[in-house]
């Protein structure tokens, strides 16, 4: 058996085209268009790719991006005064702050930017207005990593409700707002994480297994109950041969992009899961293109909320 792949890519495709008629629509009404304001601190190189690829998305869509810049020596003073200007600009309907900031910033750095973002603009979620409307299961702004996971098991006709969830990875960002999506959708949700005994076993009972970990091909064949779907949210940089010649066999078109580019993304899970798995996310192709497209409908839903539209 080989699994079925589920083509993120083409469905965050078609969520893209489907809101630019609707950006335009919010754009006639309003004389503006929806507008996201991103900012970026320092100079890491995958934070750059994400970036980028945000800026090129919401203007496709059709909507106003300002994208502003801080070195990467830049105080916290500084960057919580980018987002006070954010917060404070009629045009700007949500705000991201590209994750991870300057680690000299101070470890509580992230979650004093997130603190600061106005609830009604945070177009990623993580705040904790978002976070709290979202375990009561109201509507609100929700983490756009996870919603992509429910968008695409809905669009492939994967059933949710009262199927066994199993969730590698307790993160604010994906983990806990994952679980929490999939409980409010009926399933029955186990979280595991680094402290979890016995990991292949809990995740050999999932229907669903959703890995969020961050770690290159932790899930193997034998963590997966023939026929599950298994969806992997990991993005790894990978640029040690050895461990690429462990997870793609010589031949595999694979190897051939290492050998020629010295490096490969490669999720959570392990090449040979596609042996037992009856559905199955790639990387890349698969989550990362629609954690994108998610956090253009929430431009566009807090566009329509902050002008006390109902959200289409
Ligand atoms: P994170 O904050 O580092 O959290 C990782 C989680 O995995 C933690 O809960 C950790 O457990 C758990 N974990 C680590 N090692 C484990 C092990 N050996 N066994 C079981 N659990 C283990 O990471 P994150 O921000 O959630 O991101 C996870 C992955 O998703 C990364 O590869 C990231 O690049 C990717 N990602 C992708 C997208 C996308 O758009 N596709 C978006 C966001 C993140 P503890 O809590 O016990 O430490």
């Amino acid at each position: 058996m080989s699994a079925r792949l589920l083509d993120g890519q083409g469905l965050a495709a078609r969520i893209q085209q489907e809101l630019v008629p609707q950006a335009a629509a919010f754009t006639a009404t309003h004389g503006r268009p929806p507008g996201l304001g991103i900012l970026l601190v320092g100079d890491d190189p995958a934070s750059e790719v994400y970036v980028r690829n945000k800026v090129r998305s919401g203007r496709e869509t059709g909507m106003r991006v300002d994208m502003q810049r801080l070195s990467a020596t830049a105080t916290l003073a500084q960057t919580l005064a980018v987002v006070a200007g954010l917060n404070a600009d009629d045009h700007i309907d949500g705000i991201l702050v590209q994750s991870p900031l300057p680690a000299a910033m101070g470890h509580d750095a992230e979650q004093r930017v997130i603190d600061a973002i106005a609830p009604a603009k945070d177009v990623d979620g993580f705040g904790v207005a978002s976070v709290g409307l979202l375990v009561q299961n109201r509507p609100t702004l929700v983490a756009c990593t996870p919603s992509g996971v429910i968008e695409l098991l809905d669009h492939e006709g994967i059933t949710i409700a009262g199927q066994h969830a199993v969730v590698i990875g307790r993160s604010d960002i994906v983990g806990k707002p994952m679980a929490m999506l999939l409980l409010h959708r009926d399933a029955t949700v186990t979280i595991c994480h680094s402290r979890t005994r016995n990991l292949a076993d809990e995740c050999r009972r999932a229907d669903i297994l959703v890995a969020a970990v961050g770690r290159p091909g932790l899930v193997r064949g034998d963590f997966v109950k023939p026929g599950a779907t298994v969806i992997d949210v990991g993005i790894n940089r990978v640029d040690d041969a050895a461990l690429a010649a462990s997870l793609f066999a010589a031949g595999h078109p694979r190897r051939d992009t290492f050998a020629r580019k010295g490096a490969i993304l490669v999720g959570d899970v392990h090449p040979e899961v596609e042996a037992v798995a009856g559905a199955l996310t790639p990387v890349p192709g698969g989550i990362g293109p629609l954690t994108i497209a998610m956090l253009m409908k929430n431009t566009l839903k807090a566009a329509h909320a902050r002008a006390g539209e109902p959200v289409v």
